[in-house]
């Protein structure tokens, strides 16, 4: 077979020495000397480039993501707009500005201590030190490289702890969203973990068993493999998933389910049952999702909604929900997932045996798992890229499915009022900047879905 020859040459890290390992004070003086990151080898300057375009990326994504908040705080006006004039009282809209104003500044704190241990971890050595411990336990590949992601994922929990705990008990709790108990919260992260590992590490495994067994053909294992794990968990996530965190019941019988069940017929849609989430156990924020696919398909209110809007405007909102799925979003969505997950893994079987890969972060080896999680920083910013294009695409579908909603339900009244309700109690910003949408918004702001949706009815 002709294995072991794609082998070597999948793999030419196997003969090192074409780049020499940086070392960190050599990076730390070029830095204070304001020059780009370099090597010297026997008195040539060599870039490593790959070290530059991550760091660039790095810092690149902290300013510009700055930059959109900074425009964003500054659209703020003290009058409120006039189609919510009645909806937001003063002291509301108010609040909503202060809650936008807590969270952003928090993003910024969160954003720089997490730029901060980035830069330490990598420029102190942290990548060659945890390699060199995982390593010192003697395992074979896949296992070494499960233990060195595990712990780094470790790392990243722990650094992020401190912040999830402040915006879930600080700040969501003081502008009184915040429903949840630190017993819920305990559980939350107990389950997820658990959850991380019987779910991750199985898929994990293969992964970096294909790159490191399967020579040149790993990146179409993989991507068959994940493109099928990813299509099973979607199937069980709301029968096996999603209910070890929250409980979801039939909604009952009564006006509101004779409602949606005669919509849905009106419009053809195959569905059995409709369910309520808990949502209040977490928060008093409210929505409503579709999940699954096939038979194991959901439409899901959470309990917060239907306490808050009447059955017209719940009708809207499950109209527009069952929209994405007749105008086939959620299909689209899969589909470009599944070519996303494709395109990476096959730019990754070109990367992960680039030296200089590995040269931009001090490692002494070459790996497969490494490879992987450099891969992850290096195609940062083609991620940031391709972000934003299924952000447009995404704001175009929700104009989409509201159209849908207001065509089959004969309602615009019922889905602008429930769009404002909404608006108004999760205490959303009403007028963000284009730009800080352009980046960040995989919705409309609701004002201009208000204005699609007017524009259509006077169409009609
Ligand atoms: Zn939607």
């Amino acid at each position: 077979m002709e294995k072991g020859s794609q082998k070597t040459q999948a793999y030419p890290w196997i003969c090192r020495g074409f780049l020499r390992t940086l070392d960190p004070q050599e990076i730390g003086a070029d830095r204070d000397k304001n020059r780009s990151i370099q090597v010297k080898t026997k008195g040539f300057h060599l870039l490593n480039i790959i070290a530059v375009i991550i760091l660039a990326a790095i810092v690149f994504d902290v300013i510009i993501n700055i930059v959109s908040d900074v425009l964003n705080l500054r659209m703020l006006q003290a009058h409120v707009p006039e189609p919510f004039q009645g909806v937001y009282d003063a002291d509301k809209y108010r609040k909503s500005q202060d809650y936008l104003r807590v969270n952003t500044r928090f993003g910024w704190v969160s954003a720089m201590v997490n730029l901060m241990a980035v830069l330490l971890f990598w420029f102190q050595g942290g990548f060659p030190a945890m390699d060199n411990w995982v390593r010192s336990f003697g395992n074979g590949p896949v296992l070494t490289g499960l233990m060195y992601m595990g712990s780094l994922m470790i790392l990243y929990a722990l650094l992020s702890q401190p912040f999830s705990i402040y915006a879930t008990f600080v700040i969501e709790e003081r502008f009184g969203f915040n429903k949840t108990t630190w017993k819920t919260y305990s559980l939350d992260l107990l389950k997820g973990l658990v959850l991380a590992i019987l779910l991750g590490t199985p898929l994990l495994a293969g992964i970096l068993a294909f790159f490191e067994y399967a020579g040149s053909h790993a990146w179409i294992y993989c991507w068959t493999v994940v493109t099928l794990y990813m299509l099973v968990v979607q199937y069980i996530a709301p029968t096996w998933i999603m209910p070890l965190f929250n409980k979801f019941k039939p909604i009952e019988d009564g006006q509101l389910k004779s409602a949606i069940l005669s919509y849905a017929r009106s419009i053809q849609f195959p569905m059995k049952n409709v369910y309520v989430m808990d949502g209040s156990k977490r928060s008093s924020k409210s929505n409503a999702f579709f999940t699954g696919f096939g038979k194991n398909k959901r439409i899901v209110l959470f309990d917060t909604l239907i306490n808050q809007h009447t059955v017209p405007e719940l009708v809207a909102v499950l109209a527009h929900e069952m929209g994405h799925y007749k105008k086939k979003h959620i299909l689209q969505g899969m589909l470009l997932g599944i070519l996303q997950t494709g395109i990476m893994f096959y730019l990754l079987s070109f990367v992960i045996s680039y030296q200089g890969l590995f040269d931009a972060f001090y490692m002494n080896h070459g790996s497969v798992y490494a490879g992987l999680i450099f891969f992850g920083m290096l195609f940062a910013p083609l991620d940031f890229f391709v972000g934003i294009l299924m952000q447009i695409r995404s704001r175009s579908n929700e104009y989409q499915a509201d159209r849908f909603s207001v065509e089959t339900t004969r309602n615009p009244g019922a889905m602008i009022d429930a769009l404002k309700k909404l608006s108004v109690q999760n205490l959303s910003n009403l007028l963000p900047h284009p730009f800080y949408v352009f980046l960040n918004y995989s919705h409309p702001p609701v004002l201009k879905r208000i204005e699609a949706i007017d524009a259509f009815k006077s169409t009609e």
